[in-house]
């Protein structure tokens, strides 16, 4: 019974939301709950992983590639879900971007390290990236998503019992993959800075880097040319602000 007030909630909350109207799925609501269990979660992965993987280059560089890993696995050890098992992917990619699939899979391209001056300055891309898989942000879309598109019948096919069937993780998948282009909303990206702080400062890690992300960004943002991450992770002097307050709380 309790589970289907649950359902009924975010039906109402999907038919009710704006962001539906905007086409934008990525915003966390005040009740939001997600049924998607664990092990579902980490099959979506996993399947978005292996599509991103034909979708990308996997960057072939080892020694980057554990760079990146180590600063990732320093920072996902201790985070509020570090039950998970992260993996770090890095693209061969000239787009300048980062994001995070279900299920603990965080990628960023050569691009972005490219304009990256310091292993801070990356454990603050890639802290971020870990708020945001913290707060299940793309399975909170990817959930909206696809009751919007399946309804009865997803509920029918035990998604609270975190039964999915193979075919259903396959076709969220399809639409997780999807969904990782679109632009987070400006409380996820709040939310994701605030984790991303809190664990670069636990991790030894100057969470200040975060600030000059935001900044070159946001100059970048003024260029002709503005790279992928500015429509994905739309920076700003909100956040700015957040994160040195963020930072301040946790030197108290
Ligand atoms: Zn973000």
């Amino acid at each position: 019974m309790k589970k289907l007030f649950i359902i009924m909630a975010i039906i109402l909350g999907i038919m009710t939301g704006s962001e539906l109207q905007a086409g934008n799925f990525f915003t966390s609501t005040e009740f939001d709950p997600v049924l998607i269990s664990q092990e579902s979660e980490i099959g979506i992965g996993k399947n978005t992983d292996q599509q991103l993987r034909q979708q990308y280059k996997v960057s072939m560089n080892e020694k980057l590639n554990q760079q990146i890993n180590a600063i990732g696995q320093r920072l996902a050890a201790r985070s509020n879900r570090n039950d998970l098992k992260y993996t770090f992917t890095v693209l061969d990619d000239e787009l300048v971007n980062a994001f995070a699939a279900p299920g603990g899979y965080i990628y960023i391209t050569t691009g972005i390290l490219k304009k990256l001056k310091n292993n801070n300055e990356i454990a603050g891309v890639l802290g971020h990236e870990i708020g945001h898989v913290v707060h299940k942000h793309s399975l909170k879309a990817l959930q909206r998503q696809m009751i919007a598109q399946f309804g009865l019948q997803l509920i029918a096919s035990g998604l609270g019992d975190g039964g999915m069937s193979s075919t259903l993780i396959l076709k969220a998948s399809e639409i997780s993959a999807g969904l990782l282009l679109l632009k987070n909303s400006r409380e996820n990206e709040l939310q994701a800075d605030s984790e991303g702080v809190r664990i670069m400062y636990l991790a030894g890690f100057n969470p200040r880097a975060m600030i000059d992300i935001q900044k070159m960004l946001l100059g970048m943002s003024q260029g002709k040319d503005p790279p992928a991450i500015i429509s994905t992770h739309p920076p700003s002097q909100e956040r700015i602000t957040a994160i040195e307050q963020a930072i301040k709380n946790m030197k108290k």
